[in-house]
């Protein structure tokens, strides 16, 4: 059997990003696992959904596993870290955050998951985090660490932005790959929000999101994944994280954009080394 293992920081990282194709693999006997930075404890939640709940973690758990049984993931664990908010907020410095701990560390708990699980193929956080989170970055550059500390890799960032590794002959290290998202939409989305009245420098549920700057941070798009008959699964797994999102609040634009952002998922492989040149992949197996 071949095992997929999803690694992100927060409880609705796996829905909100690459769902569709955690799904698909899923539900084509692939054993998805999901391991989990946090347990999203620094996330925004209105005080009424926390009934029944000790705490926000507790709260974002349990919308994870719900999440987890509509994607079918064959697991989900956690590195026990807490979450550490957006940049710059107080939660970054408390010593249990995820932002503060150190990288070996973090590599160490991943490694730990890698030797239990035995993965084919990993995927995680873009080089920017998708969107700038601190524990996003984070756990990319742990997992690039865990790569060099297990497999011996040696990472060089080439002047495209893709990561290459200097040693192809790691044939035990597992296929990796960063979620990301095509940066032609942002783009384009930088533009058209003024005439609907937001403002892209402040997007989000928060206003935290500075869509201007994501547009222009470029990751090289090496794979793409057909996930249109997956999007159904995606939106019911994103509805498991009900606490996080608020379509009702939303502007119509903003639900535009997350819809046509469905049915096609995109990811930039950093090993096996891409080759200029290459044919975008369909898949993550490299079959
Ligand atoms: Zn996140």
């Amino acid at each position: 059997m071949r095992t997929l293992l999803a690694i992100f920081a927060h409880p609705d990282d796996e829905s909100f990003g690459p769902g569709g194709t955690l799904a698909k693999y899923a539900y084509n006997g692939v054993a998805v696992h999901y391991v989990c930075g946090t347990r999203g404890e620094a996330g925004t939640v209105d005080p009424e959904r926390l009934n029944g709940y000790p705490d926000v973690g507790a709260l974002r758990t349990a919308e994870l596993m719900c999440a987890a049984r509509v994607l079918r993931l064959a697991g989900v664990h956690f590195l026990g870290y807490r979450d550490s908010g957006m940049a710059g907020t107080e939660s970054n410095s408390l010593p249990e955050s995820l932002h503060a701990a150190p990288l070996d560390e973090v590599a160490g708990r991943i490694i730990e998951h890698i030797e239990r699980l035995r993965p084919d193929v990993i995927i995680t956080h873009d080089p920017f985090g998708g969107y700038g989170h601190p524990d996003h970055i984070k756990l990319h550059r742990a997992t690039l660490r865990a790569y060099e500390l297990r497999y011996g890799v040696e990472w060089t960032l080439e002047a495209d932005g893709r990561w290459v590794s200097a040693r192809q002959n790691a044939p035990t290290a597992p296929r990796l790959y960063f979620a990301t998202l095509p940066k032609t939409l942002l783009k384009w989305a930088v533009r058209i929000l003024p005439l609907f009245g937001q403002n892209p420098r402040a997007f989000g549920r928060n206003g935290d999101i500075d869509l201007v700057q994501i547009a222009s941070w470029d990751v090289p798009i090496t794979t793409r994944i057909d996930t249109r008959r997956y999007v159904a699964i995606k939106q019911q797994a994103a509805d498991c994280h009900a606490s996080q999102q608020s379509f009702g609040r939303r502007s119509r634009i903003q639900r535009f954009l997350f819809r046509r952002n469905q049915g096609t998922e995109y990811f930039c492989r950093a090993l096996p080394s891409y080759r200029r040149g290459e044919p975008l992949e369909t898949g993550l197996f490299g079959d």
